[in-house]
C-alpha cells in the first residue's frame, strides 16, 4: 500500500513538473516543422524544397494532430511516448534531410539533439536510448558519407550527449524531489483540510443535536435558554411564554407511549408552523413548550396571538387512525429589564401554573401582583409539606360569651404558624394554601391534638371548638383520620365542638352530612360557622346535624342602621325554630353587645369580649374568673 502510495505521489508529481517541458517541446517542435513545411511548399529554400516538403508536411501533420489531442497532462507512460515520438520525428527529418542533401556541416545538429533528448527525456532510461539512437545515426551518417570532420562531430555529440545527461540526471533528480515534496505536502494539506472540514461537520452536527429535541426536533431546553440569555442581554422588548398540554397524561395512559410521542410531534410541527415568523417554539421536556419573542407586542396583541395558537393546537389530530383533541394553557411574562433569566421563567411558569389551575386552555400574563402572590404561595406551600409543621402550629383563643349567664362557656381554637422564612402568615391566606395543596387535615389534626390536650387537662373549665374544612369532610380518608385521633383519647365530646361552614358543604353534599354525623354521633357538637354568608339551603340545615349557628360578623358592621337589627332578629327565629344555639361573632362593641341582648340572641363573639389570646391571658380575663 505504501509503495502504491508514494509511486502514485512521484509519478503525479512527475507528470505535474515535465507536462509543460514535454508539450513545450510538443509544441516548439510542431511549430518549427509546419514553419518548415510552409518554407517548402514556397520554395523558399532552396532548389530542394520539394523532397523536403515531403519529410517535414507529414511531421507536422502527427506533431499538429498530437498538440491537440495532448491537451491535458496524461500518465508518464503517455508522456514517455509523446516524447520518443517527437524525437524519432526530429531524428527522421535529420537523417532525410542528409539524405537528401548531404552536408558536413549539418551533422551538428546531432550534437543539438543529444542535448535536446537528453533535456526532455522522463527517465534517464529514456535519455540514454534516445541518445544512443541518436549516436548510431550519426555514426551510420558518417559511414555513408565520405566526411573529413565527421569524426569530430562524432566526439562532440557524444561529449554533448553524457554531459547533458548527467546534468539533465541530476536536475530530473531536483526538479522530481522538489515536485514530491511539494507534493506531499499539498497531500498533507488536503488531508489536513478534509479532517478540519469533517471536524467542522461534526461539530455543527454536535451542536445541533445538544440543541435541538431528538423526538420532535424542535430546539431544546438548553436552545430555549441560550436565547432567552440572548434576549435579556440585548435588553430588547420582548416576551417569554411557556406552553404545557392539558391532560397529556391522560393520552398517554389511554393510547400508550408511542402513540403519546405523535401527538407531541404533531403538536411540535403545528406549533412550530404556527410560531415561523415571531419566534421559534422549543421542547423544555415532557409535554412543556417555550419560545422567546422578540416583539414590542402589548399584553392584548400577545394574548391574540397565544390564543391563536392554542386554538390552532385544539383542532382535531388524526394520528394512526384515531382522532385525538387536546389543549394546552399559556403563561406569558412580558421581558423586562430587571428581571433575570430564571426570573423570568420562574413568572412565566406562575403564570402557567395559574392558567392551569384556572380552568385550563386558557392564556395568562404576569404581572408584579399576581407575582409576588405566587411567589408567596409558593413558599407558603412548601413550609406548610415540612414534615415539622406540627411543632410550628399553635393556637389562640376566642371566648365565647353567653348573654344569659354572663359567662365564657367556650373558646374558640384558632390555629397561628410562622414560616421559617416567611414569618408569621395571616391565617386566612395560610389555611386556603394548605386547602389547595391539600394539606388541611394535616393541619386539622394538628389543631386537634393540641385541642384534645387541652381539654383533657382543662375538662369542662374550658370547652373548646374547632374549625373544619371542606376537605376534612369531603374525603372519607380524612374523616377517618380525624375520628382516629378523637377515638385514641378518651375525653367527654361535648367539650370539642366543630364549626363547619354551609360552602364546605355543599361541593359534596351527601358525603359531607354523612361524615359529619360521623362526628355529631360522637357527641361532639356541631356548629355552622360564619352563616348567612354562604348558600343558606333550608333543607340541608334540617338534615344536618346542627347544634349551633354562628352568625357572619358581616351582619353587625351597621350596627345603626335598623335593618341590622330586623335580620338579626330573623336569625336568632332561624335558631329558635330549628332549635339549635345562636352565636353573633365579630361584636366589637358595646352597640354591638346591647344589640346582640336586644335580639335575644343567647351567644357572642367578638373584640369587645376578647380578642383571641394564650390559654393563661384567657384565665386571667374576668368575665372567666367570674364563670369560674
Ligand atoms: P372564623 O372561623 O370566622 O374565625 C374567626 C375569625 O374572626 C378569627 O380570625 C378572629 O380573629 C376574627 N374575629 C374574632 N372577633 C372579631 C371581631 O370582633 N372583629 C373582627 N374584625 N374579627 C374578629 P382569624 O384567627 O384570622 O381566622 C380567620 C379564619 O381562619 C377563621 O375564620 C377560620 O375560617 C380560619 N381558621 C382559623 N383557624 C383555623 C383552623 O384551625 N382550621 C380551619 N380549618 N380554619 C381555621
Ligand atoms: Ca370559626
Ligand atoms: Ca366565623
Amino acid at each position: 500500500m505504501q509503495t502504491t502510495a508514494t509511486l502514485t505521489a512521484r509519478e503525479r508529481a512527475v507528470t505535474q513538473t515535465y507536462w509543460p517541458l514535454i508539450r513545450g517541446y510538443l509544441v516548439v517542435s510542431f511549430v518549427y516543422y509546419l514553419a518548415l513545411t510552409i518554407a517548402h511548399f514556397f520554395h523558399l529554400l532552396g532548389d530542394l524544397s520539394v523532397p523536403y516538403f515531403f519529410a517535414v508536411a507529414p511531421s507536422s501533420l502527427l506533431l499538429g494532430a498530437m498538440t491537440l489531442h495532448c491537451r491535458k497532462p496524461g500518465s508518464i507512460r503517455q508522456l514517455i511516448m509523446v516524447t520518443s515520438v517527437v524525437h524519432g520525428v526530429v531524428l527522421f527529418n535529420t537523417i532525410a534531410g542528409l539524405t537528401i542533401d548531404f552536408n558536413e556541416d549539418k551533422l551538428v545538429y546531432f550534437l543539438i539533439i543529444a542535448m535536446i533528448f537528453a533535456f526532455t527525456s522522463l527517465s534517464q532510461w529514456q535519455a540514454v536510448i534516445a541518445s544512443a539512437v541518436a549516436m548510431i545515426a550519426l555514426a551510420f551518417e558518417i559511414s555513408i558519407h565520405d566526411t573529413q570532420r565527421g569524426v569530430m562531430y562524432a566526439f562532440l555529440a557524444l561529449g554533448a550527449a553524457i554531459a547533458s545527461s548527467a546534468l539533465s540526471y541530476y536536475l530530473r533528480g531536483i526538479i522530481i524531489s522538489i515536485a514530491e515534496a511539494e507534493e506531499a505536502a499539498q497531500i498533507a494539506r488536503t488531508k489536513a483540510e478534509k479532517r478540519m472540514s469533517e471536524a467542522q461537520t461534526s461539530a455543527r452536527l454536535m451542536k445541533k443535536n445538544a440543541m435541538s429535541d431528538s423526538l420532535t426536533g424542535l430546539p431544546n431546553r438548553r436552545a430555549f435558554f441560550d436565547v432567552l440569555e440572548q434576549q435579556v442581554a440585548s435588553e430588547a422588548e420582548g416576551w417569554v411564554i411557556l406552553m404545557d398540554l392539558d391532560g397529556f397524561k391522560h393520552v398517554n395512559d389511554t393510547y400508550g407511549h408511542v402513540m403519546g410521542d405523535e401527538v407531541l410531534k404533531a403538536v411540535s410541527f403545528r406549533s412550530r408552523r404556527y410560531c415561523e415568523d415571531m419566534c421559534a417554539m422549543s421542547r423544555l421536556g415532557g409535554d412543556e413548550f417555550g419560545a422567546v419573542l422578540n416583539t414590542s407586542m402589548s399584553e392584548e396583541e400577545l394574548v391574540e396571538w397565544a390564543q391563536g395558537l392554542l386554538s390552532r393546537l385544539a383542532q382535531i389530530y388524526p394520528i394512526e387512525g384515531r382522532y385525538i383533541q387536546i389543549s394546552a394553557s399559556i403563561g406569558c411574562c412580558r421581558i423586562s429589564h430587571a428581571g433575570s433569566e430564571t426570573e423570568l421563567f420562574q413568572n412565566a411558569d406562575f403564570a402557567l401554573l395559574h392558567a392551569k389551575r384556572s380552568g385550563k386552555n386558557r392564556v395568562v400574563t404576569f404581572d408584579d401582583e399576581q407575582a409576588r402572590a405566587f411567589a408567596q404561595r409558593f413558599k407558603i406551600e412548601q413550609g406548610l409539606r415540612s414534615a415539622k409543621l406540627k411543632e410550628h402550629i399553635w393556637l389562640r383563643f376566642q371566648p365565647q360569651f353567653c348573654l344569659r349567664t354572663n359567662r365564657i362557656v367556650r373558646a374558640e381554637a384558632l390555629a397561628r404558624w410562622e414560616h421559617p422564612e416567611l414569618g408569621p402568615v395571616m391565617p386566612q391566606l395560610f389555611i386556603e394554601v394548605a386547602e389547595e395543596c391539600g394539606l388541611i387535615t394535616k393541619l386539622t389534626l394538628a389543631v386537634i391534638e393540641q385541642a384534645i390536650e387541652i381539654v383533657r387537662t382543662q375538662g369542662h373549665e374550658l370547652p373548646l371548638s374547632i374549625n373544619l374544612s371542606a376537605n376534612d369532610l369531603n374525603a372519607n380518608q380524612a374523616t377517618d383520620a380525624i375520628v382516629r385521633m378523637l377515638d385514641e383519647h378518651s375525653f367527654d365530646p361535648r367539650l370539642l365542638e366543630f364549626e363547619v361552614t354551609e360552602t364546605a358543604m355543599l361541593n359534596d353534599l351527601e358525603r359531607a352530612t354523612q361524615n359529619l354525623k360521623r362526628l355529631a354521633q360522637r357527641g361532639h357538637p356541631i356548629a355552622i360557622d360564619d352563616f348567612g354568608t354562604g348558600y343558606s339551603n333550608y333543607e340541608m340545615l334540617l338534615s344536618l346535624p346542627i347544634d349551633k349557628i354562628k352568625i357572619d360578623r358581616a351582619f353587625i358592621q351597621n350596627p345603626q342602621n335598623p335593618r341590622t337589627e330586623k335580620i338579626l332578629r330573623s336569625m336568632v327565629e332561624i335558631a329558635r325554630a330549628l332549635e339549635v344555639e345562636c352565636l353573633l361573632e365579630g361584636v366589637e362593641d358595646e352597640l354591638g353587645l346591647l344589640l346582640a341582648r336586644r335580639v335575644g340572641l343567647g351567644l357572642v363573639q367578638g373584640y369587645h369580649i376578647s380578642r383571641p389570646c394564650s390559654l393563661e391571658a384567657l384565665h386571667q380575663l374576668e368575665l372567666y374568673s367570674a364563670a369560674g
